[in-house]
């Protein structure tokens, strides 16, 4: 017997919601790295001071961390999905050297208007990532720089969107306040971290009181 009182036969729905992974899904151009118009080589890669240390901090708090980009370059034939494929072996390895190993990476490559699985702002990448790694999207974010990464996350049910000023965030913040009301606006990624570190500690604070 256990102590709720009936055998355990694997988990009990409690305990199974209890073990449920928390992530960080991030925008890759113009969040994570500078952006640039159709970046297709791994040359091109310029991260925003700090990411590194910011992905690091977040790992260690215990989210998982994914990349979740529109790839319209591919749809439009400016580039190919092995174009994608090696910018992304470089992108990850020089966050692996950092201790901030990415999960899972995800591309769209369709061009807007084209049919998409994924393609933000559909939060379709978002459900697969819930499935395979066992996400509480409630308990999840999304940082990005364009209201399409606002909404991707608003349509999955994250606990919140970000939007970081740089790459198109500080364009959007200054002509679209509306439509951004619910985000929360940081500086940059490293600034976004921080942001939910801060809130997942006074969270557990209020928690526990
Ligand atoms: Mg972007």
């Amino acid at each position: 017997m256990s102590i709720f009182g009936f055998p355990f036969r694997g988990q009990s729905p409690y305990i199974a919601r209890l073990n449920l992974n928390r992530a960080v899904f991030l925008d890759r151009d113009g969040t994570l790295i500078q952006e640039m118009e159709y970046l297709s080589r791994p040359d091109q890669i310029a991260f925003f001071p700090g990411v590194g240390r910011a992905l690091r901090g977040l790992r260690q708090a215990g989210f998982k961390l994914f990349i979740v980009s529109n790839q319209s370059g591919v749809g439009r034939g400016l580039f190919t999905l092995a174009d994608v494929g090696r910018v992304h072996a470089r992108l990850v390895d020089e966050l692996a050297a950092e201790d901030a190993r990415i999960d899972k990476i995800y591309v769209a490559p369709e061009a807007p208007g084209a049919p998409s699985r994924g393609r933000k702002p559909l939060p379709q990448f978002l459900f697969d990532a819930r499935d395979e790694f066992q996400l509480d999207l409630s308990q999840s974010y999304f940082i990005g720089d364009k209201l399409i990464d606002l909404q991707c996350g608003w349509n999955a049910g994250v606990k919140k969107s970000i939007l970081v000023r740089t790459g198109y965030g500080r364009e959007l913040e200054q002509t679209d306040g509306g439509a951004i009301a619910a985000a929360i606006v940081v500086d940059d990624l490293a600034a976004a971290a921080a942001w939910i570190l801060q809130k997942e500690a006074a969270d557990k604070t209020v928690a526990t009181r």
